[in-house]
């Protein structure tokens, strides 16, 4: 993720999810290009607001910007029908959403917050790796929606079932992600991340994971060719589903599992090792960024050659980032370094390190099959692999 900068005197640093300037108090935005946190002025007599740059184009504040702070987002206002007011005016990010959770709870308000956050992150990658990214009014059939709802109370960090409620499962169906509101509340998810047994649970790596599922179905399952040649990386997907949750469940991962899984939950089903390094390829892109932005990443390792090898890294606002198989390799040998650092910052503050995973050849593989998926270069996929051997 990227920093940005506001056009005040102060120069005052933005974040992706700032809504305010601290320096200049003005009002700072994304519109619905979603690449730029920027400062709004307003116009005290039409209340709407404008871009320093573009006096003439007015914009507003999301509804949910300006009813529930769970997004910064601005709209262009339609100068044939600037008076949006009497519609519900929503932003990119918030078009999304067909199901948000039930306001008439008011502790539900700053967990709806925290998903945003979360989604809107998820979706800032996808969007500046290019991937097709429509609602469900762009595209009925196959576009994205989320549910954010939930069948647990919120009072008790969502230990007891809501009464009358359906059954809320997390996952992804032809598009419709669901997300458990009680994946937004710490204590809840902590929970269920001890009961599981696992390293590494958060909202942002839901989203992740379940819109890796959605991406299988967009980049892969659209041709014969590519299905077949994802099984010779992630195995038969069309092994039954149900047995394998049944038999993960009973039996729990294979002892050896870290050779080639990056997870335990990966070794359940092929859908699901395509889906948890997915959304591991979305961490290790969004951190690299991230450290990219602050100059970190050209100062990792000593010696020169691998400095000018990390200036180099072609990242997503880098127009060459898919260009070569060298990128996906220095992306993956940088991260091995940053991952170190990363994890000795965190014990330094006292704290469980934040990528406590491996990256074998055999993961590195498949995230490299990730990556040519998503540029749509499958056809060296082959080629890779036998230098890889
Ligand atoms: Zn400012
Ligand atoms: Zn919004
Ligand atoms: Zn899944």
């Amino acid at each position: 993720m990227k920093t940005f900068t506001c056009t005040c005197k102060d120069h005052q640093l933005l974040f992706f999810e700032s809504s305010y300037c601290v320096a200049c108090h003005r009002t700072v935005g994304l519109d619905d290009t979603f690449d730029k946190v920027e400062p709004y002025e307003l116009a005290p007599e039409t209340g709407q607001y404008f871009k320093v740059a573009q006096p003439n184009v007015y914009f507003q504040k999301c509804d949910n910007h300006a009813n529930f702070k769970t997004c910064n987002g601005m709209i262009k206002l339609n100068p044939s029908s600037p008076s949006t007011a009497k519609h519900e005016v929503l932003c990119f990010a918030c078009r999304f959403n067909e199901t948000i959770p039930d306001l008439s709870i008011a502790e539900h308000i700053p967990l709806w917050q925290k998903m945003e956050i979360a989604k809107r992150r998820a979706l800032y990658t996808l969007k500046a790796l290019s991937l097709p990214l429509h609602n469900l009014s762009q595209d009925p059939d196959g576009g994205l929606s989320f549910d954010f709802t939930t069948d647990r109370d919120v009072s008790d960090h969502f230990a007891s079932q809501l009464k009358g409620s359906e059954a809320v499962f997390t996952g992804h169906d032809c598009g419709h992600i669901t997300i458990n509101l009680a994946e937004a509340d710490d204590v809840a998810r902590s929970h269920t991340k001890m009961a599981m047994g696992e390293q590494y649970r958060t909202l942002l790596g839901h989203f992740r994971h379940e819109l890796g599922h959605y991406y299988f179905d967009k980049l892969i399952l659209e041709s014969p060719e590519k299905h077949t040649l994802s099984k010779k990386y992630f195995g038969d997907d069309e092994l039954d589903y149900q047995k394998s949750l049944n038999t993960y469940y009973e039996n729990g991962a294979p002892q050896n599992w870290r050779d080639a899984f990056i997870s335990e939950y990966a070794t359940m089903h092929p859908y699901e090792d395509w889906a948890e390094t997915w959304a591991h390829y979305m961490h290790i892109i969004d951190t690299l960024e991230t450290a990219q932005n602050f100059s970190i990443t050209s100062s990792i390792a000593g010696n020169t050659d691998a400095h000018e090898e990390l200036t180099d890294l072609n990242l997503p606002q880098d127009a060459y980032f898919f260009s070569s198989q060298a990128s996906i390799t220095s992306i993956l040998d940088t991260w091995m370094d940053f991952s170190i650092i990363l994890n000795s910052l965190n014990r330094s503050m006292g704290m469980n390190d934040a990528y406590p995973f491996v990256l074998t050849q055999t993961v590195r593989t498949k995230l490299s099959f990730i990556h040519h998926a998503i540029h749509g270069r499958l056809n060296r996929m082959p080629e890779l692999m036998l230098k890889g051997e």
